[in-house]
């Protein structure tokens, strides 16, 4: 197919009109016009460039692309080296982060509830990033801790009564610490999200809700692989999801 038919087919499946963020999403590094071999991964990083390329891809996909609203905006250095290589390469760079996050079935919230068993009842917070939902078999917070390591491979860090009982849960994957402050008001019995900050401990400690960090990378790295899926099965193409290790 051709780049700017995935484009504009990405736009509007991921509604990426509707989010206000933090980088642009959709094509950020322009390569070749045809478009039959896909890579996806969570980070456009230089490992996963070179390894793209390696494949000979002609677009890769990532939940985690260039040109953050804080990024420093010289091309220098490491930067310089990544858009190189995918300059070199003729290779698409294509970086979706929170339409990715939000979509209803893709998503990376809707992909982390299906790996977990969560069934999902409702949304609330900033952009209706933070998804609520239950549990359909009741079990203590350190059951429900180890069935999230067994699932993700991962052990997570987790911050609660071990013997409570988590009926309730509310998650954001990623970096979504900051949404604890908002999601220890709620009845809910934990909130799970990828990394963790020093005032979560206390704050899970004193609102009895219960908090999970279970990897920034673990917790996001199912939702690109999905859209991978749904696109090599909408329009024929080929698709390798890359998982490169990344404890944080
Ligand atoms: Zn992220």
């Amino acid at each position: 197919m051709q780049r700017q038919e995935l484009e504009a087919y990405l736009a509007q499946l991921l509604s990426v009109a509707q989010f206000k963020d933090y980088a642009p999403n959709g094509l950020q590094v322009e390569g070749r016009n045809q478009i039959q071999h896909i890579v996806t991964g969570v980070t456009a990083s230089q490992a996963l460039i070179d390894a793209a390329i390696a494949l000979n891809a002609d677009a890769l996909l990532v939940h985690h692309g260039f040109f953050w609203k804080s990024e420093a905006l010289p091309i220098v250095r490491t930067k310089k080296q990544r858009i190189a290589a995918l300059l070199g390469a003729d290779l698409n760079l294509f970086g979706y982060h929170l339409p990715l996050d939000a979509h209803p079935e893709l998503g990376n919230n809707a992909q982390l509830a299906k790996q977990l068993g969560l069934i999902p009842t409702g949304r609330c917070g900033d952009q209706n990033l933070v998804w609520l939902g239950e549990l359909p078999v009741p079990m203590s917070f350190d059951t429900f801790t180890r069935h999230i390591a067994v699932t993700l491979n991962r052990q997570p860090l987790s911050i609660g009564p071990a013997d409570q009982i988590v009926r309730q849960v509310a998650w954001c994957t990623g970096g979504a610490q900051g949404y604890f402050h908002d999601v220890a008001n709620l009845d809910v019995d934990c909130f799970i999200t990828g990394e963790a900050s020093e005032f979560v401990t206390h704050l899970a400690k004193e609102s009895g809700v219960g908090f999970i960090a279970a990897g920034h990378h673990a917790t996001e790295r199912y939702g690109i692989a999905a859209l991978g899926q749904h696109l090599a099965q909408h329009f024929g193409l080929q698709h390798t999801h890359l998982d490169l290790d990344n404890p944080v």
